[in-house]
């Protein structure tokens, strides 16, 4: 996995323009993510035009810095390059010159604004076959780094806890042989958003797992939920999405409406995020987790399965769920996720719960699997 940064300017603005301040991408062997990066809330349109090949998109309203007129080479077989100048006095175009792509998805983010391009590639049907029988599972320690996530009454910070329990989880679910197990990081580093499931993309992930602690206003809300992603009315959903995601509420709704902009629409959470998928393994997760946890702590409270927009899960191409193993904001909570035992029943449980879902559920993911296999083969 590479980075590049074409553009990094700190630049603000009086005119009531946005300026493209950044451009990023993460380049894999059949899977490239561009991330372009606004000071402020700007229009996009896309068009895919022909001979050459060529995607572009039209950041209206924004402005470019002349340093900032410049290509990015990349040359992975996806794309030859990447392109950002001024095409008029109020729109900026950044081109994707393409080389052999199959798809390509585009969704939006806020705080800060950037616009997200996700190209597929088409994978090498040479690559030796075995291991494609094997289920790849890339679970995701949220915040790191910088960003603590919730912080207990007592100082205990989300980024550890959470990172803990993964670091369990990959040791529990390492033991089968017949699945690999990624982490979206293993050490305390800050890991954008976006580049989370970037990473479950690129591994062609058949899960992507997002491991949180809860936290409220309220010292004495406690228990765990387990979300897929999905648009939601329910409040409190919505204020834990908005936490997770580093937006205001306020923002939430608004991104809700607004959606559409990038057609990036409930059809395509059905489709590209295997919404239906996802829903069963949030189920069985959380209801793993909150029957195990039941039986040692008799007080928890199941919150079950809940659905709301979250950055993390955007652009996952497989089955995905964030689940919030507990309250750190609650006292006695935060006490037990400082446990080690505590911890290792949580990882436990939500190994079984993945475990209990790709052995019981879909005959149609074990018939795509074998599929995919004999793709390979042949
Ligand atoms: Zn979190």
């Amino acid at each position: 996995m590479v980075l590049y940064s074409l553009l990094n300017a700190d630049v603000s603005r009086a005119s009531g323009k946005s300026d493209v301040t950044d451009i990023n991408y993460w380049s894999y062997p059949d899977y490239t993510r561009v991330v372009v990066t606004l000071s402020g809330k700007t229009d996009v349109a896309q068009r895919r035009l022909s001979n050459p090949d060529r995607l572009y998109f039209d950041i209206k309203n924004s402005a470019i810095r002349s340093e900032l007129k410049a290509t990015l080479p990349i040359g992975n077989g996806m794309l030859k390059s990447v392109r950002a100048a001024q095409f008029d006095e109020n729109t900026v175009r950044v081109v994707l010159d393409l080389e052999k792509i199959r798809d390509y998805k585009i969704f939006k983010l806020e705080d800060p604004e950037r616009v997200i391009i996700d190209v597929f590639g088409t994978p090498d049907r040479t690559a030796p076959s075995p291991k494609n029988l094997k289920k790849t599972i890339v679970i995701d320690p949220g915040h790191g780094g910088h960003d603590p996530g919730a912080v207990g009454p007592r100082k205990l910070y989300e980024k550890d806890v959470v990172l803990d329990i993964a670091l369990k989880l990959r040791k529990i679910l390492s033991r089968d042989p017949n699945l690999e197990v990624y982490l979206t990081r293993d050490e305390d580093v800050f890991v954008p958003l976006e580049k989370r499931t970037a990473i479950a993309n690129s591994r062609n992930a058949d899960l992507f797992v997002s491991i949180h602690a809860n936290a409220s206003p309220s010292r004495d809300a406690k228990g765990t939920e387990t979300y897929f992603l999905n648009w939601t009315n329910d409040e409190e959903a919505m204020k834990v999405a908005a936490r997770e995601n580093q937006i205001s509420l306020k923002k939430m709704r608004k991104m809700q409406r607004e959606q559409d902009v990038l057609n990036v629409m409930l059809d395509d959470l059905k489709r590209d995020n295997k919404r239906d998928e996802s829903m069963s393994l949030a189920h069985s997760v959380q209801e793993t987790l909150a029957a195990s946890l039941r039986k040692e702590y008799p007080f928890t409270v199941n919150h079950g399965v809940k659905w709301a927009p979250f950055y993390v899960l955007f652009g996952a191409q497989m089955p995905s769920v964030l689940v919030e193993v507990s309250f750190i904001s609650n006292p006695l909570e935060e006490k037990l996720l400082s446990r080690d035992n505590y911890r290792n029943v949580l990882a436990k449980s939500i190994a079984s719960g993945i475990t209990k879902y790709m052995t019981v559920v879909p005959e149609s993911q074990t018939v795509a699997h074998v599929r995919k296999a004999l793709d390979h083969e042949n």
